[in-house]
């Protein structure tokens, strides 16, 4: 097996629906992986902000491996004990007062939109069904999900989407206030856009928003699913903004690469779910969700999240050095704890992402002007240095 056979292989029975690097990983360890020709990369995309506690975490794996010995998948006619000890989990700081279990964030946030609808017609309130999203936003690819995505270059060649999304500028409180009407249902929003590019809106703009659902009988959904679990360096993100939403969706960094996604809700939204309304085959498997406990175990117990700060105050150390010494080429340095974005003066994305990639170090690119970090709240001392010295190489190399 080599890169170039399996691509090979590929072209010919996948859909060409992504631009991929021409790399096959076939392993990993913390924040390393090796590709089939047995190339070692530094992982600083952690699988899209996903693998938190790095690849191959031996406390998430013991877990895995336990319950693959006892029960796969049994459905959600029964209950299983690993996922109801999920949900006592994430419900256990009130922010979440109940879980419904899902399988990626997608269909974390299609629940979000209906629980919302359901919420409004089941309180009285019939009229109401608009959801107020951002623009630049990303909430998924299922056609709910894309509706409220604010970006339609994915929206084309897939109209008609379902109605009832609209979108303001992200950060503009007064955008969003003028844009409620007796039609609105609910805003759902990121509190930090991760696939624009780690997008900050200003201070106070989710207290905002949550002050704007209190005043009008709206709903606040958060979509966590990229923020949560540690990723700005405190469990969930709207813990900065000093809010609990009434729904919050997650994914990503819950299974620490295991496919499990989550809808958290304040018991009164979430009691309007009755038998019927909503539902999932996998959802809450009793394997990813064994795995998700050991992933919040791990970071809430254990010391990963504490640490994923410390190794962040350096991450951001080391990357004011490199745009310092880069001579203009880096314009902005935004995002918080280990999750970064930034931009650059001209169009070098695409080659900075190639020729760091040629060094040895996983990033990803968003457009052509902006990159993305997500790695391990983990990486060593070392592996952030190390880092910053080929990501730095590549941005001159790029010149
Ligand atoms: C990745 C992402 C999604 C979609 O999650 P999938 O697991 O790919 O379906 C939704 N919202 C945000 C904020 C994301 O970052």
């Amino acid at each position: 097996m080599s890169n170039a056979s399996i691509i090979e292989r590929a072209k010919k029975v996948l859909f060409p629906n992504y631009r991929q690097a021409p790399v096959a990983i076939v392993r990993g360890l913390g924040a390393k992986v090796w590709d089939a020709d047995g190339r070692e990369y530094l992982d600083w995309l952690g699988g899209v902000a996903t693998v938190a506690l790095g690849h191959n975490h031996p406390a998430v794996r013991a877990a895995v491996e336990a319950q693959l010995g006892k029960l796969w998948h049994i459905s959600n006619h029964y209950f299983n004990e690993p996922q109801v000890a999920l949900a006592e989990r994430l419900c256990a700081d009130g922010h979440g007062e109940r879980a419904f279990f899902c399988n990626s964030g997608t269909e974390a946030n299609e629940g979000a939109i209906k629980v919302a609808r359901k919420y409004q017609r089941e309180t009285g309130h019939t009229e109401r069904f608009e959801i107020l999203c951002a623009v630049d936003s990303f909430h998924g690819r299922t056609l709910g999900a894309l509706a409220a995505t604010g970006q339609p270059k994915y929206h084309h060649g897939f109209e008609p989407l379902p109605e009832g999304f609209r979108h303001l500028p992200f950060g503009d409180l007064a955008a969003f206030e003028a844009a409620i009407g007796p039609k609105t249902a609910a805003i759902l929003i990121e509190c930090i856009q991760g696939e624009s590019g780690v997008v900050v809106p200003p201070e106070g703009f989710i207290a905002g928003l949550r002050r704007l659902c209190d005043q009008h009988g709206l709903l606040l959904l958060l979509d966590e699913v990229q923020g949560a679990f540690g990723r700005t360096g405190k469990l969930w993100s709207f813990e900065w903004e000093g809010v609990s939403p009434d729904v919050f969706t997650l994914a990503k960094a819950l299974g620490n690469g295991l496919p499990i996604g989550a809808l958290l809700a304040k018991r009164k939204v979430a009691d309007v779910m009755l038998p019927g309304t909503h539902g999932s085959t996998f959802g809450g498997n009793p394997v990813a969700a064994a795995g998700a406990c050991a992933v919040y175990d791990e970071l809430l117990q254990r010391g990963a999240m504490a640490r994923g700060v410390i190794g962040a105050e350096r991450l951001w150390k080391r990357l004011r050095e490199v745009q310092a010494d880069a001579g203009g080429a880096i314009t902005e340095l935004r995002g918080r704890g280990m999750w970064i974005g930034l931009t650059f003066a001209d169009a070098r994305a695409g080659k900075v992402l190639a020729l760091a990639r040629d060094r040895g170090l996983l990033v990803n690119a968003i457009g052509d002007r902006a990159m993305r970090f997500a790695p391990s709240l983990l990486l060593t001392d070392q592996e952030i240095d190390q880092g910053a010295q080929l990501f730095a190489d590549a941005v001159k190399a790029a010149a």
